[in-house]
């Protein structure tokens, strides 16, 4: 049995994880908002893994928490195109992680995530 591996959103590559997450061409926009590098082209054979741990050394908490629930955005969006074979605007993306945090963080009654953070790292 043969594995379809080509990324059933843009048809151009195999669908690695990185591609899927960071590197498709559908995902253009949501990379150049969040701009964590600049030279993209390097990002094309490295692991997801090494790009999501090369993410944390460069951003603060509040980025990389953003970063984590646009891959969990990204990933929702090419599920709903593999299952319901309707594709999401790619331009939804990074508006619903924000709104998702702030609903998160509003939900939590948290005024300032980076004291809340220093008092759980005390314990
Ligand atoms: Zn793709």
């Amino acid at each position: 049995m043969k594995m379809e591996t080509v990324c059933p959103i843009c048809y151009q590559r195999d669908e690695t994880s990185m591609h899927a997450l960071w590197r498709c061409s559908s995902l253009r926009s949501v990379r150049s908002v969040l701009c964590v590098f600049r030279k993209e082209k390097t990002l094309d054979s490295i692991p997801f893994f090494d790009f999501v741990v090369s993410c944390k050394e460069k951003v603060g908490s509040l980025e990389f928490e953003l970063l984590c629930v646009v891959w969990r955005r990204i990933w929702h969006r090419r599920n709903h195109m593999l299952h319901s074979s309707i594709l999401l605007p790619e331009t939804g993306i990074y508006e619903w992680a924000v709104n998702f945090i702030d609903s998160f963080w509003s939900a939590n009654k948290v005024e300032n995530p980076d004291s809340m953070m220093a008092s759980v790292a005390k314990h």
